[in-house]
């Protein structure tokens, strides 16, 4: 593909969002000579702001509320009518500003299902390696480093039958324990954050043919007036830029879409791309009528046990304690043969000595289990046909009757890794769940609680509806597949029927992936740059 000479208008590509993805593109695109404008509907961050770049200090970026987008979870009826904070970053950098840092790939059975399984031509593992690659390099990844209590709980994760595993994210299974990896560098005798849109463009925004406008808030994508034999063609966007004018600019060749999970859908909708009869009750002309825009939401639940410590932890420079352990709970589990989704559960520890974590005025450490490939899905929608009101958000957690039961086996996993021996010297007593196990005569334990419910998974079952919350792994409301019914863009990242229009973020991420959801992200940017390489 070649620049195109004969341009009529200032850029040839739109990107919205420079999240995860949309940098990676955003710099490929330059980089070969096109005139890309990139849209971001936040501001920059401070380079020296060490809120945001210690990674001690991730949960005090997610306080600052100029940053978060402050969606919120409609009520979960399976989550006992709670509503959840789903977090989402409004900056140059998206989500990977305020995030955890955990860098998994996500599990090589997870791209060759979506290959061979749902006709995603050239999203097979083997495909997507060399990508892998290339954005860890960029984008700097780092391997934890063990201490004793890590140690102390690895050897508990082994006495539950979790094994060694040298490496989670190049090994066929990540089915083991092993220190975790991080989106993080080493400055000097310091530690500090990486982002894509840092590594890619750079702090100050400075890349040849490339024009970023952050504060600029994207309201919908224009399409070409005539449809000259059906034919629908994205040729620009309208905007809100940060003095609150309304602004139009059109494109010589694509939009792309890179506003996240939530966003890109809601984008799409407000446009005219998506359910049909959901856009005429809301007024909105049907641009194409896609039913899969906004379906499929899918997030991993988090279900959260925290205890008070014996004695104090070893400092944790990662924020999250370095510990990376994912497990299985299917009994015909063969670690030589992978299989698509075998490994389902990802368990993260983290310690009340971080600035800004909750505190109870003991220092305490929790031991997270992330509950992975369920089957619930939900939805983004609109409440109206303004832009600027917030999208419906509703993960439907738990609506699948199969996934509180895994979410039981989840838990009692963390709490059986929890409650080993060899956490003796570390562990306290429990703050959450206020279940705690007693020796039982002939050998093992039995199960107490402090409750009414007469069976411990009954208890389970309630702790879980009271208290499980997002992971932020976001994913599917664009997802990707071989037909306009069921999926919103091609394998090449097209949003089926339209041409001059892709999404490139986590969105188009058709099925769950084994693990934490900024690493696919940074593929997804890879590939779509690639894609956009190859075309024409
Ligand atoms: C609190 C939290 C912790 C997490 N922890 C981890 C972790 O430890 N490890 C991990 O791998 N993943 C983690 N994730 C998930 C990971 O960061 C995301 O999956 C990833 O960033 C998604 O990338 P993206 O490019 O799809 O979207 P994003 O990174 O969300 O980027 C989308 C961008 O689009 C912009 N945008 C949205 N709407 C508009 C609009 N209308 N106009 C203009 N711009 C717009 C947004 O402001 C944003 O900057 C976490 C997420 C959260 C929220």
């Amino acid at each position: 593909m070649k620049p195109n000479k004969t341009n009529i208008h200032p850029y040839d590509y739109i990107i919205i969002g420079a999240g995860a993805s949309g940098p990676i593109v955003a710099k490929s695109l330059a980089s070969d000579g096109y005139s890309v404008l990139m849209l971001e509907a936040g501001l920059g961050v401070d380079p020296e702001d060490d809120d945001v770049w210690d990674p001690q200090r991730w949960f005090k970026v997610q306080e600052d509320p100029v940053i978060e987008w402050g969606y919120r979870s409609t009520k979960q009826e399976n989550l006992n009518g709670r509503t959840l904070n789903m977090m989402q970053s409004r900056c140059l950098g998206g989500c990977t500003i305020h995030n955890a840092m955990v860098y998994v790939r996500g599990g090589q059975t997870t791209y060759n299902y979506w290959e061979q399984s749902l006709g995603c031509t050239g999203w097979g593992y083997d495909d997507l390696k060399p990508l892998f690659e290339g954005t860890e390099q960029t984008i700097g990844i780092l391997k934890g480093e063990s201490d004793a209590f890590v140690e102390a709980v690895f050897q508990a994760a082994k006495n539950n039958g979790l094994p060694y595993n040298a490496d989670y994210n190049t090994n066929p299974t990540e089915h083991g324990c092993v220190p975790f990896e991080f989106t993080i560098e080493v400055d000097g005798k310091s530690m500090r954050r990486t982002t894509s849109y840092e590594k890619y463009i750079g702090a100050k925004g400075k890349v040849k043919n490339l024009t970023i406008e952050p504060g600029a808030f994207v309201h919908r994508i224009l399409f070409a007036k005539e449809k000259r034999a059906g034919k629908i063609q994205a040729n620009g966007i309208r905007y809100q830029n940060r003095f609150g004018d309304l602004k139009t600019e059109y494109v010589n060749k694509e939009v792309i879409l890179s506003a996240g999970s939530i966003a890109s859908p809601k984008i799409l909708l407000q446009s005219g791309v998506g359910p049909r009869d959901d856009l005429e009750k809301l007024g909105i002309e049907v641009i194409k009528d896609l039913p899969a825009v906004g379906k499929n939401f899918y997030d991993d639940l988090g279900l959260p046990t925290a205890f008070i410590q014996k004695q104090t932890l070893p400092r944790q420079p990662y924020g999250f304690v370095t510990s990376g352990i994912f497990a299985t709970d299917k009994p015909d589990f063969d670690p030589q043969k992978p299989r698509y989704a075998d490994v389902n559960m990802e368990i993260q520890i983290c310690t009340s000595d971080l600035p800004g974590s909750p505190q109870i005025g003991i220092p305490y450490y929790s031991i997270g289990m992330a509950a992975m490939h369920l089957k619930s899905r939900g939805t983004i929608s609109l409440s109206s046909n303004d832009p600027r009101e917030a999208p419906v958000v509703d993960p439907n957690y738990l609506s699948n009757p199969e996934d509180i039961k895994q979410c039981i086996f989840a838990l009692k996993l963390a709490l059986n890794i929890a409650w080993d021996v060899a956490l003796e010297d570390w562990r306290c007593f429990p703050v959450l769940p206020t279940a705690f196990p007693l020796p039982k005569a002939g050998g093992g334990w039995d199960w107490h609680w402090l409750g009414i419910e007469k069976t411990f998974d009954e208890y389970l079952e309630n702790y879980i509806r009271n208290t499980a919350v997002t992971i932020q792994h976001y994913i599917g409301t664009c997802s990707m597949g071989t037909d306009a019914q069921s999926s919103v863009v091609s394998p090449d990242l097209k949003v089926h029927g339209i041409s001059g229009l892709r999404v490139i973020d986590a969105s188009v991420a058709p099925t769950p992936i084994t693990g934490n959801t900024a690493g696919v992200s940074y593929v997804i940017g890879a590939k779509g740059a690639q894609l956009l390489k190859a075309s024409k």
